[in-house]
């Protein structure tokens, strides 16, 4: 080819050296976006900042480093740090979405301060990616109890013999809003009494605290437990069963009610089935909804304060044990994924499921589907074989 030799534009580094009056109108640019975006960031994001950067600090301070201006490699020491710590199950307590929140933090307070950001080096960055790619081996997602394994935990226990059917009451409630509610441990064991409201035509309403996945709706969730076709289906018989044990006074009167158990009939009010064994009066309270129990061969005791999710979670898996089920690979989550499961296997539309779990995307949903219900929605259902 002849002529003079084409140049390429990215060849050469373009002039890096800006006229001042043109740079100090881009800095003044520079303040009003950055005042801009300190509006947008919503008061979960600042908060979550605000404490990424303490603890970059602290991590300095014990380190002898600099903070600010960071060198990228005190980032990089930063993150590897974060990696290498574990919680008291010996999981890593940082999730890579919490560290890479921690470095946008750290990145947040040097662009405030108009230094560079170390977080934007290749070698941080890069680190990030490897740790994200070791990590990503598949969680470990608990399997789903569907409707059947419910109940069969459920029947195995003893419901009418003291002091047994103390625990039981409980536990039966726990499992329902697991299943029916689809409610994570915490939010189960964060419930008062005052979340709960009896509903003369869906059965109980359940206002659940604002869900974790939620920044700016700070409204609670209600979720609705519906009365069963049967008493063994309906999980507002296990609320007035809990409540009512909950409100006994004294040892003779726990055990009364506990032989008094007609599980065979309706004891929440349901239409056509007589008085519930609560009223709305006994509801009014802040205190806990699930209690610690104590109870040994000879009593039972309900505790004043609440249970915690993670009892919660060892709960159900002595329950399957005691129903002869093996619990290795199930937690309480098994209820919530178990409710999306059933509900899909029975027909349920995406948005039925978001509603009742309280999710705000869809692709949740869809983890779900893929992972335990390959059939739903598949085209290959109606080719008609
Ligand atoms: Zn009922």
């Amino acid at each position: 080819m002849g002529g003079s030799p084409v140049r390429l534009a990215a060849v050469e580094a373009p002039d890096a050296v800006l006229e001042p009056e043109i740079n100090d109108e881009l800095r003044e640019l520079e303040a009003v976006s950055l005042d801009l975006e300190t509006h947008t960031l919503s008061a979960n994001t600042r908060r979550a900042y605000e404490s990424a950067w303490r603890s970059f600090e602290e991590f300095c301070d014990a380190h002898s480093l600099e903070p600010l201006p960071a060198h990228p490699e005190t980032v990089r020491w930063y993150v590897a740090w974060m990696s290498m710590q574990l919680d008291e199950h010996g999981l890593p307590r940082f999730s890579v979405a919490t560290i890479r929140q921690r470095l946008a933090g750290v990145a947040d307070r040097h662009l405030r301060d108009g230094v560079l950001d170390p977080t934007g080096h290749r070698g941080v960055s890069g680190l990030v990616r490897g740790l994200a790619k070791l990590r990503a081996v598949r969680p470990e997602r608990k399997r789903p109890l569907l409707l059947d394994d419910v109940l069969r935990i459920i029947g195995s226990m003893e419901h009418d013999v003291y002091p047994a059917g103390v625990s039981a009451a409980r536990d039966t409630l726990a499992i329902w809003l697991g299943f029916a509610g689809a409610l994570r441990r915490s939010e189960a064991a964060g419930l008062q009494l005052n979340s709960v409201a009896l509903h003369r035509l869906d059965g109980v309403h359940v206002h659940v605290g604002a869900s974790k996945a939620d920044q700016d709706n700070t409204l609670p969730d209600v979720v609705v437990l519906p009365y069963g076709e049967t008493p063994s289906t309906c999980a507002p018989c296990a609320v007035h069963r809990w409540v009512a044990l909950k409100n006994a006074v004294d040892r003779r009167q726990t055990m009364t009610l506990l032989f008094a158990y007609q599980l065979e009939e309706h004891v929440c009010g349901k239409a056509g089935t007589g008085p519930g064994l609560i009223s709305s009066a006994d509801l009014m309270s802040d205190a806990p909804l699930l209690r610690a129990t104590y109870r040994n061969r000879k009593s039972a005791r309900i505790h004043e304060q609440s249970v915690t999710g993670d009892a919660l979670h060892t709960m159900l898996l002595a329950r399957m044990a005691e129903a002869g089920m093996n619990p290795s690979a199930y937690g309480f989550h098994s209820l919530r994924a178990g409710h999306v499961t059933q509900a899909r296997r029975n027909g349920a539309s995406t948005e039925e499921i978001m509603r009742a779990g309280r999710w705000r995307k869809a692709e949740t949903v869809n983890v779900y589907d893929r992972e335990f219900n390959p059939a739903a929605r598949n085209s290959v259902m109606r080719l008609g074989l």
